[in-house]
Parts: structure tokens; C-alpha cells; sequence
């Protein structure tokens, strides 16, 4: 059987312009997703919110107001959609364009492209990239992935599991550009790292107090979206040695990140997944997180890092006391061997070869 070159339309996530880092670690799973496929072929468009940039492949822009982000909407029974909502008109654009596809490739963790997958006459496979977090997200993911087989993904079995019909989801994990990364084999100076957006969820108290107690500076990378928790975290721990770095782009972050002895990953939510712990492996640097979540399946306990029970920051310096026990080119060699956007972009095509022939069989039946 001859191979076919898709056609392949990516929504980005409605929260916020593709390279803000509003969406997290979405952005960049998008973009490594279409650099996978389109390394095996196929071709990739991108939509996204007006004010959006990549490098990657075409991209439209547009406009509307942004969809509140789904980790503020904890336990919602009702969904919110502004009036000249970005994500309505992003999926009126796809209505409108669905015939130059094979298949339309959803990255919004929101109801309404879930809601109208059945009435598109191409298939759409669903990228989500959080655990459950309310109960009209999950009622919607049940009843398409009952409507709908294989059409719904996640990450990492942690995350399928926290869906009331997390069985039905397809477990993909990611990819990353691994060539992107140096690798560092000893760090100039001892020092940690934490990545990731500057909320609440992503629980960065817990780092700063570690940070405190083993007299370590702290090099923090990300977009700060709740300034209120930023600053109260440096009023608490007032003898930690912390520096804001910014949020950086991937090439900046990796020069950076390289230079560290350890990332602390200390999230107080089921982390799906959990993208700056493999970007860290690729440059060399292990990884202290919980014991929990997608950062589980991930992180080899005593080899390519340590994981400590939820919230335990004596767990953390001990962690980090034994950081000598870590061979930095073990995390590296994990990266390339079950993250490199090859492995990752098999997995992807497969998904899709399912997806487009489940719905022209269903076509002709
Ligand atoms: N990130 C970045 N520059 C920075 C800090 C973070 O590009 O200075 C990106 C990082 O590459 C990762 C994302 O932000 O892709 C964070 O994603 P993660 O899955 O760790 O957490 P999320 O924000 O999705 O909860």
C-alpha cells in the first residue's frame, strides 16, 4: 500500500496567541507535533489567535476574544464562551476550509470543539493536555470518545485515568526536538531550576523553600500570569536565593536550563504531563518532582532524577543532596529514546491512518 502525504489543520488553543506562553506547555507540543508530521510528509496549516508567531508552517491569524484558561474554571457546571469568542471563530474557519483537509487536529482543552466533532465532515482528533478538571469538560470528553473511538488523546496514562472514561482515551505521549538541546555534561556552577507559568497550580512555593534551606540559587523561567502569587512568594521566602530569568524562548531557555544542576518540578495539580521535564533531560538535567501525575511515568526514580511524595520539601533537599548519584548523559540518552520527535511522529501517524480510515469506512457504510 502506497503511503499518503495528509492534509492537516491545527487549532491552537484559544487562550492565548501561539509564543505568548499564555497556553503553556501546549505552544510548544503543537508546534513539535507539526514539525513530526511534516518531517514524515505531510502537510501542516496552523490556526491560531490573532498576534500568534512560529516559525514552523503556515499560520493563520484569527481575531476574538480569548477563552478564560480551564485551570481557573476548577469544578465549573457550565461553560463560558465570550461574545465574538476566537475560539467560535476559529472553528467557523475550519468549517469553512475543512474540505482542503484530511483531518482537522484540535489543541483547546474546551467543550465546543469536542461538542462538534460529529458534525464536521472530517475527522478531528482532540489533543488534551490537562487532567480532568471539571465535570462539564468530562461529561463532553465521555460522550464524544463513546461517539467518536480514538478520537480523543492525552499524554500520559496519569491523565487519561482522572477522566470518567479514561479508557477510551489514546495514550501518545510527546516529542521533542531533541537536536534543539544541548547537552550539558557539568554545570559551572551548582544551581536549580524551575520552569513553567507562575501559578498557583504549578505549586513554585515548594521550589523557593528547598531553594531556602539548601542555600542553592534558584533560576525561575516562565510567564508570570499571577503576579499577586509571585510576589508573595518572594515575601515568604525572603533568605532564598532567586532569580527571574523571563520567559525565554526554547533556545534561550536550553542554554540556561543546561547550566543548572537539577529542575524542580513541584506542581500541587495532577500534572498532565509536564513538557520542561523532558526539555531538561535533552540538555542533561535531572529532575526532582512528585510522585505524581504524568512527571510518574517520566522521571526514573534514582536515575534520571528522584520523586518525592506531593508537597514534601524535606523530600526535596534530600533529593537534591543525592543529585551526585545522577549521570547527566542517562537523561539525555532517555530524551532520544522515547521523546525524539521520530518515535513521536510514528505514533501521531499511526493515530491518524485510524482515524481517517474509521471515518471513510463509516462514510461508505
Ligand atoms: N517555557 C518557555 N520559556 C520559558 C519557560 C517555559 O518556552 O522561559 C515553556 C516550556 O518550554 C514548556 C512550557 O513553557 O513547553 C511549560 O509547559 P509544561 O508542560 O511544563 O507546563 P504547563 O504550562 O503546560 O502547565
Amino acid at each position: 500500500m502506497t503511503k499518503r502525504n495528509y492534509r492537516l489543520l491545527f487549532l491552537s488553543t484559544p487562550v492565548g496567541a501561539l509564543g505568548s506562553g499564555i497556553g503553556g506547555g501546549v505552544e510548544l507540543t503543537l508546534q513539535n507535533a507539526a514539525k513530526a508530521l511534516m518531517a514524515k510528509g505531510h502537510e501542516v496549516e496552523i490556526v491560531a489567535p490573532e498576534g500568534s508567531v512560529t516559525n514552523v508552517t503556515k499560520l493563520t491569524q484569527i481575531s476574538g476574544n480569548m477563552q478564560t484558561s480551564a485551570q481557573t474554571q476548577v469544578g465549573a457546571d457550565m461553560v463560558v464562551i465570550p461574545q465574538n469568542s476566537v475560539l467560535e471563530n476559529m472553528w467557523s474557519y475550519a468549517r469553512e476550509s475543512q474540505n482542503q483537509f484530511d483531518l482537522l487536529f484540535n489543541f483547546a482543552y474546551d467543550w465546543l470543539p469536542l461538542y462538534l466533532t460529529p458534525f464536521f465532515n472530517r475527522p478531528i482528533a482532540h489533543w488534551i493536555s490537562m487532567s480532568s478538571l471539571s465535570p462539564v469538560m468530562d461529561a463532553m470528553v465521555s460522550k464524544i470518545s463513546g461517539i467518536c473511538p480514538d478520537a480523543i488523546a492525552v499524554n500520559t496514562r496519569a491523565c487519561a485515568d482522572t477522566f470518567s472514561h479514561g479508557d477510551r482515551l489514546m495514550i501518545m505521549g510527546k516529542g521533542i526536538d531533541v537536536n534543539q538541546y544541548n547537552f550539558i555534561a557539568k554545570p559551572k556552577n551548582p544551581s536549580l531550576a524551575w520552569v513553567g507559568r507562575i501559578s498557583p497550580e504549578k505549586g513554585l512555593e515548594d521550589a523557593a523553600s528547598a531553594a531556602q534551606s539548601t542555600g542553592l540559587p534558584l533560576h525561575v523561567f516562565g510567564l508570570i500570569q499571577d503576579e499577586g502569587y509571585w510576589q508573595k512568594i518572594q515575601t515568604s521566602f525572603p533568605k532564598a536565593e532567586i532569580y527571574y530569568e523571563g520567559f525565554l524562548s526554547t533556545d534561550n531557555l536550553q542554554q540556561k536550563l543546561g547550566q543548572c544542576s537539577a529542575l524542580l518540578m513541584t506542581p500541587r495539580w495532577i500534572e498532565a504531563f509536564g513538557n520542561a521535564a523532558i526539555e531538561a533531560f535533552a540538555c542533561g538535567v535531572p529532575v526532582i518532582s512528585y510522585s505524581s501525575g504524568g512527571l510518574k511515568e517520566i522521571v526514573r526514580h534514582g536515575k534520571t532524577g528522584f520523586l518525592v511524595k506531593m508537597g514534601s520539601v524535606p523530600g526535596l533537599v534530600k533529593a537534591i543532596d543525592q543529585l551526585d548519584q545522577i549521570d547527566r548523559f542517562t537523561c539525555r540518552q532517555q530524551v532520544e529514546a522515547e521523546y525524539s520527535l521520530e518515535v513521536w511522529g510514528d505514533r501521531l501517524e499511526k493515530w491518524f491512518d485510524k482515524l481517517i480510515s474509521n471515518y471513510s469506512n463509516a462514510r461508505i457504510s
